[in-house]
């Protein structure tokens, strides 16, 4: 018997959701069940809109970025595999999220290169790896695109943005980030697991710019929605 199949043996293959027999992370019936994030929404920052017009933050404060697209909608099993990944180092749930995400924007603009949301090195070194970069290899892997992890750096640790007004959330990550001039004349796309209320994407995107990226996408794995 090979090692393979012995470990099978002991630990049958189950699905993350159900813990049904799968050979895949998610049993087919767990993956359609997925919570995609289909209603119209701001082509900016995909946060719902009736007739998929641009939202009113997005018109009051225009963020840097150009498009947003985002896979699912962060809700149930969402808000639970999302945190087995980032606290618990259930790394088996970030192909997942990369291949919602490549699905979701197979047919969007095709970006130069991908860049994963940086996490200051503290961060990685509590939990041993950045979960952004982990579902951006995936997306990468599929879409035969570059994935940089070279270029942007978070160079100061913010608190979280939870409860906080818009102004307070982007004092709050103001030159968090630094790009090198790598980035000329680019279409980049930034990938992470969930935009909640796009702060850090609007930062790193502005950072990107003033680098000279030429545009910049948010991907994202979820989009968390605005309370009713
Ligand atoms: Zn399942
Ligand atoms: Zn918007």
């Amino acid at each position: 018997m090979n090692i393979r199949l012995f470990f099978n043996r002991l630990f049958p293959p189950a699905c993350l959701l159900c813990s049904g027999h799968s050979t895949r992370a998610l049993c087919p019936e767990c993956h359609a069940d997925l919570p995609w994030h289909r209603q119209p929404h701001c082509p900016q920052c995909a946060t719902p809109t009736p007739d998929g017009q641009l939202c009113g933050a997005c018109l009051k404060h225009p963020p840097a970025f150009d498009r947003t697209l985002a896979a699912l909608v962060y809700a149930f099993p969402l808000d639970r595999l999302i945190p087995h990944l980032k606290y618990h180092g259930r790394l088996a749930v970030a192909p997942v999220l990369g291949e919602c995400l490549a699905r979701a924007v197979a047919s969007a603009p095709r970006p130069d290169r991908l860049i994963a949301m940086p996490l200051h090195t503290q961060r990685i070194r509590e939990r041993g790896f950045n979960h952004a970069t982990e579902i951006a290899r995936e997306t990468a892997k599929r879409l035969r695109l570059p994935l940089d992890v070279a270029s942007c750096r978070r160079i100061r640790d913010t608190p979280p943005q939870m409860g906080l007004k818009h102004a307070a959330r982007q004092r709050n990550v103001r030159g968090a980030f630094a790009c090198s001039e790598g980035v000329r004349g680019l279409h980049i796309a930034l990938i992470d697991d969930v935009m909640t209320t796009g702060t850090s994407f609007d930062e790193l995107a502005a950072t990107l710019k003033r680098a000279g990226a030429r545009e910049v996408s948010c991907w994202v794995a979820a989009r968390a929605l605005p309370p009713p």
